[in-house]
C-alpha cells in the first residue's frame, strides 16, 4: 500500500496532489491542523484551516498567509480535486483533524489531539475513516494522564507565597487559567504579556477563561493568593524567590531543579485515548506519526489492524 503521506523537505505531502499538511516552509497549498509553531507557519500562497486556527494564526505571525482560508468545522472544500474537511481535535482552540478522500479511501490525520474534557476548546469528534494517521506523543501503555481538575485542585497553595506557573503561551496558558479559576476558590490569575492576545482570541471565539489580569510586579510582591502564568523560558530564568513557588505545566511530568513541582496537565492523547480513537475510527489501516508508535503497533487491543510508520 502506498503511504497516504510522504515526507517532503517542507513537511508532509499527499502523494500526487501537490497538497501539504502542516508544512513549516512556504508552499502553494497548506492544510493546517492547528496554530502551534511546529504545525503552523506563515507565508503560504494558500493556507486552509479552521476558524479558530485562523484567528490564532493572525495573532501569531506578524504577516498572515497571503490567502488564509478559514473553513468552518465539517464544511467540505476541494483542493486540486481532493475534498477536505476539518473536525475538532480537542487539543487547543481551533485544533482540527483533517479528513480527505483520495485514491478511493477516506483518510483522517488527527494532528495533535486529546479526548479529555476541556472547556477551553472544541471537543474532539470521532471521524469514521479507512486510513487513520495518528499522533503518538504519549503512545506508551503506562501513560495515562491524571485528571487535570484534580491536579489543579490539589496544588499546595502556600499562605505566605504566590505561585508562578510555567505554561506554553498558546493553549496551555488558557487551559490553566480556566482550571485555576474553576478549581481554586479566590485565586487571582495574572498572565505574562505574551499570552494576552491568545487569551483574548479564546474569549472572542466564545471560550470563557474566568477572570485574569496583566502581571503587575508590585502586587505580585506585596499580595498573596496570586498565580502568575509565564512562558517556560521566563520560569526557568527566574531566580528562586521567597515570595513565590514555581510549577511547570507539562504532560511529561518532568522533575527539574529550576522549579518546585510539575503540573502534569497534558493536551495530547494518552494510551487509553489512542486505543479508543483508533477503534472508534473504524479504520483498518493505521499510520503513526510524531512520536514512537511501536508500542501501539504491538498492542493486543488493536490486533488485526495494519500498522505502519510515516517517517
Ligand atoms: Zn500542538
Amino acid at each position: 500500500m502506498p503511504a497516504p503521506l510522504e515526507r517532503h523537505a517542507k513537511g508532509y505531502r499527499i502523494p500526487g496532489t501537490g497538497i501539504h499538511l502542516d508544512p513549516l516552509e512556504p508552499v502553494m497549498h497548506a492544510v493546517i491542523s492547528h496554530a502551534h509553531g511546529d504545525h503552523a507557519a506563515p507565508g503560504h500562497e494558500h493556507a486552509y484551516c479552521s476558524e479558530g486556527t485562523a484567528a490564532l494564526i493572525r495573532k501569531r505571525f506578524t504577516y498572515p498567509a497571503r490567502h488564509l482560508h478559514a473553513i468552518p468545522y465539517g464544511e467540505v472544500f476541494e483542493l486540486n480535486g481532493v475534498p477536505f474537511s476539518f473536525h475538532p481535535a480537542g487539543h487547543i482552540l481551533g485544533s482540527s483533524q483533517i479528513r480527505w478522500e483520495h485514491a478511493g479511501k477516506i483518510h483522517v490525520y488527527t494532528g495533535d489531539f486529546k479526548r479529555e474534557a476541556d472547556p477551553t476548546c472544541e471537543a474532539f469528534e470521532p471521524v469514521r475513516c479507512d486510513v487513520l494517521i495518528t499522533e503518538t506523543t504519549f503512545a506508551a501503555r503506562d501513560k495515562v494522564h491524571p485528571d487535570a481538575a484534580g491536579i489543579i485542585a490539589s496544588i499546595p497553595l502556600p499562605e505566605k507565597a504566590n505561585l508562578m506557573i510555567g505554561a506554553y503561551s498558546l493553549g496551555k496558558a488558557q487551559r490553566i487559567t480556566r482550571l485555576l479559576n474553576d478549581h481554586i476558590p479566590g485565586i487571582r490569575v495574572m498572565i505574562h504579556p505574551n499570552m494576552h492576545d491568545y487569551h483574548k482570541v479564546y474569549e472572542q471565539m466564545g471560550f470563557q477563561l474566568g477572570p485574569w489580569e496583566p502581571f503587575r510586579r508590585e502586587l505580585f510582591r506585596q499580595e498573596r493568593g496570586i498565580a502568575y502564568l509565564v512562558p517556560p523560558p521566563t520560569l526557568l530564568n527566574y531566580r528562586k524567590g521567597t515570595h513565590f513557588i514555581r510549577a511547570f505545566a507539562t504532560g511529561w511530568d518532568e522533575k527539574h531543579e529550576l522549579y518546585d513541582f510539575a503540573l502534569p496537565v497534558s493536551d495530547h492523547a494518552d494510551w487509553p485515548s489512542l486505543i479508543r480513537t483508533i477503534l472508534e475510527s473504524g479504520a483498518r489501516e493505521i499510520y503513526t506519526i510524531h512520536g514512537d508508535g511501536q508500542e501501539l503497533h504491538d498492542a493486543e487491543e488493536l490486533s488485526g489492524l495494519s500498522f505502519s510508520f510515516i517517517d
